[in-house]
């Protein structure tokens, strides 16, 4: 049987954090209860298009999966169960804002079958969350993680953030250490990026004023310099991978056979099917992206008005181009890299014929390197990873 990835998007928010460009947003409970009953008939939906799949990974993200009652947590799964085959050790993730966590609601996501939790940390430093919008402080962080434990997951991911406003090296160090102190079986450590249409943006973009970004007007809002950024980068690696994580992405670290099954499907060009606003698919070289308008959504799925071209955005069939171009694109983040052989059984065409030159000039770099099957970059590769990348466009 074929397999295939789910992804539930979640999109409400108690409030918006200054530099989130998510889809998401804070709604009353009426607007939530619309959503899931939207939801979960598009999730009915797909059953006869996959059952000739077993689905090996669910993904609740948003958004806030952990902010509505956790009942429709337990309804999705519910209808998840009843329409598509999951395998015996489907990876089951949601993520979670501390904000929003109650003991009584794990208990609820484990009941329903939620086997792995993402918890969104960001920063050990209270003055950092705040900076950053966050809702929750360390100590609400702390809490979560016990009784997450203490229901009974065993899978944890703990998300943090480098090159924060006014983080200096040290106060991140004390973050990843706090971090790794707990154990948690999967880290993802990202670098803040500034992205346009946020708060962020006008406080540090590029066309903010400069104080923000240099600190001169008296307060510790600036952000890190880039070599700031780097040693922060470098202190990931390094104190990870002393504490028992390897890293297997770019971001990504996790203790031995833990590493996210799910976005592994994402680099590896699994089948993968999105439900709910915003939510991108690929299957079987069709990409396709759900409407991110709310109200189109609900009224197609509740009430049968408009067409499903009205819901669904940027269909679109991949040639073979674009397929071997994410194939390289997407793959090469895993650390492990691309297979050679993978790549000419879909393709009908060695690798290297393809991007011969490429290979020759990155390995002769230092950049690249083949080990038996597998291509991948080298550290030092990964460290400028998205300019290697790019040249894999044709
Ligand atoms: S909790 Fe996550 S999705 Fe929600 S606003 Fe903050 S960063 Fe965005």
């Amino acid at each position: 049987m074929k397999e295939v990835s789910l992804y539930i998007h979640i999109p409400f928010c108690i409030k918006k954090c200054l530099y989130c460009d998510f889809l998401s947003f804070p709604a009353s409970e009426k607007v939530q209860e619309s959503y899931f009953n939207a939801l979960l008939h598009e999730i009915d939906s797909y059953k006869d298009k996959l059952s000739g799949y077993s689905v090996k990974s669910i993904f609740f993200g948003g958004g806030t999966p952990s902010l509505p009652n956790a009942l429709w947590i337990k309804r999705t799964m519910d209808t998840l169960r009843s329409s598509y085959n999951l395998t015996d050790d489907c990876e089951i993730t949601m993520e979670m804002n501390p904000a929003t966590e109650a003991a009584e609601k794990l208990n609820i996501y484990r009941k329903a079958g939620i086997n792995r939790l993402s918890i969104g940390l960001q920063s050990t430093n209270d003055t950092e969350l705040k900076k950053l919008g966050r809702m929750h402080d360390y100590d609400t962080f702390l809490k979560c993680y016990e009784d997450a434990r203490q229901a009974g997951f065993e899978n944890i991911n703990i998300d943090i953030m480098s090159a924060l406003p006014g983080q200096s090296i040290d106060s991140y160090e004390k973050t990843v250490r706090r971090v790794v102190q707990l154990s948690p079986e999967h880290i993802s450590a990202y670098s803040l990026i500034i992205e346009e249409g946020t708060p962020f943006y006008d406080m540090y973009g590029d066309e903010a004023e400069t104080e923000y970004r240099t600190g001169e007007n008296g307060d510790s809002s600036y952000l890190p310099t880039e070599d700031e950024d780097r040693q922060m980068y470098e202190l990931t690696l390094k104190i990870l991978e002393e504490s028992g994580y390897h890293r297997y992405e770019i971001s990504n670290y996790a203790k031995k056979d833990l590493e996210c099954r799910h976005n592994i499907t994402y680099w590896t060009r699994g089948n993968y099917v999105g439900f709910g606003i915003g939510a991108a698919s690929l299957l079987e070289n069709v990409r396709w992206n759900n409407t991110r308008v709310l109200a189109s959504y609900t009224a197609y799925w509740n009430d049968n008005i408009g067409t499903y071209e009205d819901i669904i955005c940027d269909r679109e069939e991949l040639d073979q181009k674009a397929q071997m171009e994410e194939y390289m694109f997407l793959g090469l983040r895993l650390v492990e890299g691309v297979s050679i052989s993978k790549f000419e059984e879909y393709f009908g065409i060695k690798l290297i014929d393809v991007y011969n030159d490429i290979v020759k000039n990155f390995t002769n770099e230092g950049l690249l390197v083949i080990n038996g099957d597998k291509l991948g970059l080298t550290k030092k590769g990964l460290d400028v990873s998205n300019y290697v990348m790019s040249e894999f466009l044709l």
